[in-house]
């Protein structure tokens, strides 16, 4: 096990943080937990319409990778509790500390990623 995974933990926590309150900005969360995209109402006149329908679905593709990257980093934050953090989710074998230096939440491996 990496002895050092607290520094991970840390960069984990304070991305966790950033991606909820990004998500916040954009979305409202239901009570399962799950985020929604929010449709701003900016008016009734068309170009109004338009940019709210334009506005709505950049959110909705902000949202879901956001949640995707969420999950990821809840999962990682998880293994480090359990002790199963840095192992590669395919092959079991140890990530590379490099690899989790540049992204701690790499559920895998260069090979099998
Ligand atoms: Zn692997």
């Amino acid at each position: 096990m990496l002895e050092n995974f607290n520094q991970f933990k840390e960069r984990l926590t304070e991305e966790k943080n950033r991606i909820e309150m990004e998500l916040r900005k954009i979305a409202s969360q239901d009570s399962e937990g799950d985020y929604k995209a929010e449709f701003e109402d900016y008016g009734r006149e068309r170009e109004d319409n338009a940019s709210e329908v334009e506005n709505y679905t950049a959110n909705l593709g902000v949202t879901e990778s956001l949640e995707r990257e969420l999950e990821k980093i809840i999962l990682a934050l998880k293994k480090i509790e359990n002790g199963t953090y840095g192992k590669c989710e395919k092959c079991q074998k140890d990530i590379p500390e490099k690899r989790l230096e540049v992204y701690p939440a790499a559920p895998h491996c260069v090979e099998c990623q």
